[in-house]
């Protein structure tokens, strides 16, 4: 019965057929994948054709083996990630394939119908196949971030960051860590090289700089809290949770107390205090340069350990920037160690 589809076919027994139906790549060498975890929030994501060699030679075959998705660590049959649109492509092609079924048999009918003049009356048939259903388009989703498994090799793109690799399912975060503190660490760069000649572009350069380690801090935390929190309590309740974090972990005291009230861990436990007291200062800072274009005001004086005249513009140091850095990654490397359940 199939036509167009019966390339793909491998096996048939009895009233069921097997089907290889190969995916096309997209432009990076990379096919979508849907993981068929209903609490999933993402779900999408795209893996590359290329197979590591360590996991070839045991003689492992990729289709028949099980995958980790890469946003919530679900572990099951590769052939359970097939994505919703896949489906529907596939689907298509059948519909299209049994309306050529249909149709035929209905010409063959028609030319098998012979009138006869006997009986004093005759009539003749005549079958116009209709239109054809179409298939359906498939495309694959542009994502911009691609990560190669420092542990396997093996190559996937995801939107934003991904926790574990869909091939060995190492916890992923540190790679998305890592280019994060990369990208800022330029910035740092460039506002020193800029220094002598454009003060004033050297010192938004070195604020942005800033406002990104917060980002750092506040982005890792709050995706390792709801991965932990989605891990842990039933999905309702996860919810719940989630609804609740809004600017929370823009603070520390505020992502110290969610971890440890949900998770049971101090985000700070392997840093000092004096490390603690300086990320504060660091964190007040960011707070005057993105409310009140970097100038000091009466809740940073309240808060400050250092004098500083209200309405004076605040000095931000390359080397405060770069310290406090290095003590976030530091801590956002140690949670994620602790939160993330390794596959
Ligand atoms: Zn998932
Ligand atoms: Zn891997």
């Amino acid at each position: 019965i199939f036509h167009e589809m019966k390339k793909y076919q491998t096996n048939k027994s009895g009233n069921i057929t097997q089907m290889s139906i190969p995916l096309k790549p997209n432009d990076d060498g990379m096919v979508g994948r849907e993981c068929p975890n209903t609490d999933c929030i993402l779900k999408y994501f795209q893996i590359g054709q290329s197979i590591p060699d360590e996991f070839l030679k045991n003689g492992n075959n990729l289709s028949d083996s099980n995958i980790t998705c890469p946003y919530c660590g679900h572990v099951d049959h590769f052939q359970k990630f097939h994505s919703e649109d896949h489906k529907k492509w596939i689907e298509s092609m059948i519909h299209r394939d049994m309306a050529i079924t249909i149709q035929n048999m209905l010409q063959n009918t028609v030319k098998g119908f012979k009138s006869s003049s006997n009986s004093g009356f005759s009539c003749s048939m005549s079958f116009k196949p209709g239109p054809l259903p179409n298939v359906r388009y498939y495309t694959e989703e542009k994502l911009k971030r691609k990560v190669i498994c420092d542990n396997c090799g093996f190559q996937y793109a995801v939107y934003g960051i991904s926790f574990h690799c869909p091939f060995c399912g190492k916890g992923n975060l540190q790679i998305h860590l890592t280019r994060n503190v990369e990208i800022t660490r330029v910035l740092i760069e460039e506002s020193i090289k800029l220094q002598s000649e454009q003060m004033d572009v050297a010192q938004r350069m070195i604020g942005n700089a800033l406002e990104d380690v917060v980002g750092i801090f506040e982005g890792f935390h709050k995706n390792i809290y709801v991965y932990g929190i989605h891990h842990k309590f039933s999905k309702e309740d996860a919810d719940k949770k989630e609804e609740r974090i809004k600017v929370t972990f823009q603070r520390l005291d505020g992502a110290q107390k969610l971890m440890l009230t949900d998770l049971q861990y101090d985000i700070f436990s392997s840093i000092s205090n004096e490390d603690r007291l300086f990320l504060e200062e660091q964190f007040l800072k960011r707070h005057v340069l993105t409310h009140n274009l970097g100038l000091v005001d009466e809740k940073y004086l309240e808060k400050a350990n250092y004098y500083s005249k209200q309405g004076s513009e605040l000095e931000i140091l390359p080397a405060d920037v770069s310290r406090a850095l290095e003590i976030v990654t530091s801590i956002v490397g140690r949670t994620s160690q602790h939160i993330i359940i390794e596959k």
